[in-house]
């Protein structure tokens, strides 16, 4: 028997990573399967190139829980390891300044892999047991060794009687990470972090049930078989070329990926590259609702088939955050920090990469099949729009792809809407004004006044719709979006033509300043209008700059920092050639003079939907007695 120290730098490196990556205990599984895995697929390399002269077969991986010993073993008929390859591997921690990396790095440990990747990936194993061993048995002639160590930087070497090749792990659980001897825990964990590894991890065994045997009767039991329990997928399709997948190829590889997922996904996109960095992947667009904040972290990052997180901010561009589907990449460098990835040169391209391909993707869709892409637009546009909003590449490219429906159910390419709205939509300086909605229903009479005169109202509907239009205005040259509420007809596009108004000077004088007595309290901006004498008397608008900014205040950031929440903004335009206009002035009853002016103010809150509660009912009560 042989006594040693395991060479760390510093003293005792197992409390540290039991202090520094406790919150992370359950990757310790992780890591041993991994290293099962790397030993099993180092043989099966070492057989094809002819250095191994044995029968490479169907190796597996068996984890074994036993409740009643507190035993925890992780079985492989990999490589294995001698005397000599232990003491290499194992004994020396090539690990220093360990403390000072940990401390570094401690927060963003939790989600990285940095265990794996430092050679600390053994030592995870300390995280849940107070005692390790290790029996191994070289695919070489040399004899097998058992290795144990209780925690203390101390190991001891002993010679073992293990006749078949690989490695065997007996974790020693601890008494404050007894959960891990639950078999349901273990089957999460190897769910969620094993399920496409390739090599086949056995959990115990499960009842087959099996075709009767002709001529058996209704009531005899089916047979069955105690079978392996084959708890992973060793060739999930993201491993395999497009060419060789159908579409229902990936809508089963789908549901594999998100069982509890009953809706269809849209589309898919795959992801293959290995030049100049390698990654695979599959993203599906799953449909979206306007909830923008629900929708994140349904990717799930790999590192060769191996589970790493499901939180890729900094990999994937923010806007495709929203898709789900997996990614998988052994060029990430997932040992840094989150604010490092986004400076890291190859991360870049992997980035700008997925963003191509997506706008690739996106542009053919809408290439081979417009209708579809029309019928599918509202379910993509969120993540698409916030693409253009986000990226300047994929804003370029969304040109060929990118919709803009109308509050018809057109849907126009932007090349289309300016041939569209031609002069029409051009105002007295040249500007041309594009009018959109936000709500078909909400602001029907004002849609219907835009449509009247034959302008185009587009319904651009998602919440970060006003951050996309400022976006868009700063791009193309002599284009503004207003939406059809925010002025009266006249002024949304305005021409050359002046309106003469019905009042004089003097008569208008009187008006105004008889409106802004009596609604000195409400708030509203009284702005009087020589408009069409049949348009409405009293009308609310919302100015355009002022109720952007707000919108994009409410849906996070928009550049208006500090302005605390912003009240509504309102105009009341009147119509100074409308007869109650002239009804007003020429009413001499106080009273009668106030209440219609009131009716006026209600019916145009009415149109706008701000009519509600004690207000409406006094409405409904004053307009009773004006028909009695
Ligand atoms: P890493 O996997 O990053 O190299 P680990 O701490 O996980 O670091 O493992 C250290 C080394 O121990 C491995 O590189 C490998 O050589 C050896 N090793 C660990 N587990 C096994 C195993 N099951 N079979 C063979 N070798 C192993
Ligand atoms: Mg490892």
């Amino acid at each position: 028997m042989e006594k040693g120290k395991i060479n760390v730098s510093v003293d005792n490196i197992f409390p540290l990573i039991k202090k520094f990556l406790y919150s992370d205990q359950e990757i310790f599984l992780r890591e041993l399967i991994s290293n099962a895995t790397d030993a099993t697929l180092k043989l099966k390399h070492l057989c094809d190139i002819g250095e191994a002269k044995l029968e490479y077969g169907n190796p597996q991986i068996e984890i074994k829980v036993d409740k009643k010993k507190k035993e925890i073993r992780i079985i492989d008929q990999g490589v294995g390891m001698n005397e000599e390859e232990i003491k290499k591997y194992i004994n020396q921690v090539a690990f220093s300044g360990a403390e000072e990396f940990l401390d570094k790095y401690k927060d963003s440990a939790k989600d990285s892999g940095i265990i794996g990747h430092f050679g600390l990936g053994f030592y995870s194993a300390f995280m849940v047991a107070d005692k390790v061993e290790i029996i191994s048995k070289s695919y070489k002639e040399d004899p097998a060794v058992h290795w144990s160590c209780d925690g203390s930087p101390e190991f001891q070497l002993n010679p073992s009687e293990k006749t078949e090749r690989g490695t065997e792990v007996i974790l020693h659980i601890a008494k404050d990470a007894k959960d891990f001897l639950e078999d349901q825990k273990i089957t999460e964990l190897l769910n969620k972090y094993n399920k496409f590894m390739p090599v086949p991890i056995k959990f115990g065994t499960r009842t087959e049930t099996l075709e009767k045997p002709e001529g058996a009767k209704e009531e005899d039991p089916a047979p069955t078989q105690e079978v392996d329990n084959i708890i992973n997928n060793t060739s999930p399709a993201w491993t395999k070329k497009p060419a060789d997948l159908e579409s229902e190829d990936y809508a089963s590889f789908y549901r594999e990926l998100y069982p509890m997922q009953f809706e269809q996904p849209l589309f898919n996109i795959h992801l293959n590259v290995d030049y100049p960095f390698n990654l695979t992947g599959i993203l599906y667009f799953p449909k979206l609702s306007n909830d923008l904040n629900l929708q994140k972290d349904r990717i799930q990052l790999y590192q060769n088939q191996v589970f790493v997180t499901d939180n890729v901010e900094g990999i994937v561009p923010e806007f495709l955050t929203m898709l789900k589907g997996v990614i998988d990449s052994p060029d990430i460098p997932l040992n840094v920090s989150r604010s490092y990835l986004q400076s890291d040169s190859s991360v870049k391209k992997i980035t700008s990469y997925i963003t191509r391909k997506v706008a690739d993707k996106l542009a053919g869709l809408y290439k081979k099949d417009r209708a579809d892409f029309e019928s599918k637009w509202n379910d993509i546009k969120v993540v698409i729009e916030y693409g253009m909003l986000t990226e300047d590449k994929f804003y370029e490219k969304s040109e060929k792809f990118a919709l803009y429906p109308t509050v018809d159910d057109s849907y126009l390419t932007w090349e289309e809407l300016e041939a569209q709205i031609g002069e029409l939509h051009k105002d007295k300086d040249g500007k041309t004004v594009i009018l959109y909605a936000s709500n078909k229903e909400e602001q029907f009479s004002y849609i219907e006044k835009a449509k009247e005169k034959g302008y185009t109202v587009l319904l651009l509907d998602s919440p970060i719709v006003p951050h996309l239009i400022q976006k868009i205005e700063q791009q193309k040259d002599g284009f503004s979006f207003s939406r059809v509420d925010s002025d009266s007809i006249e002024k949304l596009i305005q021409k050359e033509e002046h309106q003469i108004s019905k009042l004089s000077e003097e008569q208008q004088e009187t008006l105004k300043s008889t409106l802004e007595e009596q609604l000195k309290d409400q708030g509203f901006i009284i702005q009087l209008e020589a408009l069409d004498s049949n348009s409405d008397a009293f009308m609310l608008t919302e100015p355009e700059f002022m109720r952007r900014m707000k919108d994009m205040q409410q849906t996070g950031g928009g550049g208006m920092m500090g302005m605390g929440s912003m009240p509504d903004m309102y105009n009341l335009v009147v119509n100074t050639n409308s007869e109650i206009a002239q009804h007003i002035l020429d009413t001499e009853d106080t009273e009668q003079k106030l209440s219609l002016i009131q009716q006026a103010l209600d019916l145009a809150k009415l149109s706008k939907g701000l009519l509600k509660g004690e207000a409406l009912a006094a409405f409904v009560s004053r307009s009773y007695k004006m028909i009695k």
